[in-house]
């Protein structure tokens, strides 16, 4: 029995607004830099008529962006047939294998 009935249309429409919010930051502060803010992304849990909001540095966001299959949802918001790949105490990312981006992966290498 499913709990939580995801829209996977709903869930790329959000991931794409994600995007657009990183990418937006991007050009407000350089075009070169990513910010290393916090920003409110929309989570992408894909629940019909969620609007919570996962904060999530957004360079970290940029490396979970890489991979299709990884979603930011708030805490609680894993589907049932998904695996929490990452917990922190704001935000989950989720993801049908475990192969995906451990912690360590998402802070990149300092230049
Ligand atoms: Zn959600």
């Amino acid at each position: 029995m499913a709990a939580i009935d995801v829209d996977e249309t709903a869930r790329r429409r959000k991931r794409r607004g994600n995007e657009a919010l990183l990418g937006q930051t991007a050009n407000e502060s350089s075009l070169t830099t990513v910010n290393d803010e916090p920003l409110g992304f929309s989570c992408e849990c894909g629940r019909v008529g969620c609007s919570e909001t996962v904060w999530m540095v957004g360079s970290h966001f940029q490396q979970v962006a890489r991979s299709e299959s990884v979603y930011l949802v708030a805490p609680g918001h894993c589907a049932d047939d998904e695996h929490v790949i990452a917990s922190t105490g704001g935000y989950l990312l989720v993801g049908p294998e475990t192969h995906a981006p451990s912690p360590n992966n998402l802070h990149p290498t300092a230049a």
